[in-house]
């Protein structure tokens, strides 16, 4: 299962009573953080969440709304007692940038791993610093520099099913070498494998965030079947559309019919205007356009399972 937190809600600066996008997600103990504006390591923290187990940071972009953060969040990281390597990855053309917010952070008492991702196609590589099922895809979007997107798959193995090992006659002290992919011989020879006491596959569990974008058409091809897409919303007035499309970004509305098009199991929205006080006025009539759409607050959770 996955535990997935939206840190924050807020697009271009933080608020009072809201923090700057930023999700983070947490598998078997090990985590990665999407976007890292000023104040994630504060929203981390408030949200009680480890910062010690941030494994992966990934960057949509170098505005300030999206990296800011990073030098505060990476020294908050090493003051809370990590000492295993964090990689960072981002788009290809922002590596100036990483460069120059790190030059800022001094000593830390763990490695940064660099891992550039590409400005002008897919790309996917294994997070396997959390999990070698865990697979991330990045997407270059389209605002007014190089962004991506990313998708997070995690593959789930089928699950061990102790009354078919019972039935087969397996010891309870083999289980744990037949759950961990191996065959097993019995005392009278037989032999049992992994595949006679497992359940049927299961279906990737898939987390989609995207951000600062149009609305592409291929946004919905890299979210489909999300069973979480995080999307941006600055805006729930469609009289804005024209403007918001123009200056690299996407309205709430624009966001729910990618959601449709994907067909994703849920819809969170995000990055919203700081001229946008009550974003969640616009839930209902939203609904009609996408029905499992949430204006989520700060710190809305949920369990991928
Ligand atoms: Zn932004
Ligand atoms: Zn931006």
């Amino acid at each position: 299962m996955l535990d997935v937190c939206l840190l924050g809600t807020a697009g271009m600066m933080p608020l009072k009573n809201r923090f700057l996008t930023s999700l983070y997600t947490e598998y078997q103990g090990s985590g990665f953080l999407i976007d890292c504006g000023e104040g994630t390591q504060v929203a981390l923290s408030y949200h009680g969440l480890k910062m010690s187990r941030i494994t992966y940071i990934l960057i949509t972009h170098a505005h300030a709304d999206h990296i800011s953060g990073l030098p505060g969040l990476l020294l908050s990281i090493g003051n809370n007692g990590r000492t295993a390597p964090v990689t960072v990855v981002y788009p290809e053309s922002a590596e100036y940038c990483i460069k120059a917010l790190l030059t800022v952070c001094g000593e830390l008492p763990y490695e940064i791993v660099l891992q550039p991702t590409s400005d002008s196609e897919p790309h996917a590589f294994n997070a396997k610093e959390i999990s070698p099922d865990l697979r991330i895809r990045s997407m270059p979007v389209s605002h007014t520099v190089p962004c991506v997107g990313y998708s997070a798959i995690l593959n789930r193995r089928p699950v061990f099913i102790p009354e078919k090992a019972k039935a087969l006659g397996v010891p309870v002290d083999k289980w744990k070498e037949l759950h961990s992919g191996n065959s097993v011989t019995l005392d009278n020879g037989k032999v049992v494998t992994t595949e006679n006491v497992i359940g049927s596959p299961r279906k990737p569990l898939k987390l989609t965030y995207v951000t600062d974008s149009l609305p592409l058409p291929e946004i919905a091809a890299l979210a489909t079947d999300s069973d979480l897409f995080i999307c941006e919303g600055m805006y729930g007035d469609t009289s804005k559309k024209k403007s918001m499309n123009e200056k690299g970004h996407m309205l709430m509305q624009d966001a729910c019919g990618l959601a449709a098009a994907a067909g994703v199991r849920r819809l969170w929205l995000t990055h919203f205007s700081p001229a946008v006080k009550e974003p969640q006025i616009y839930a209902e009539e939203l609904k009609e356009l996408f029905q499992a759409v949430i204006v989520p607050e700060d710190g809305t959770k949920i369990q991928l399972k």
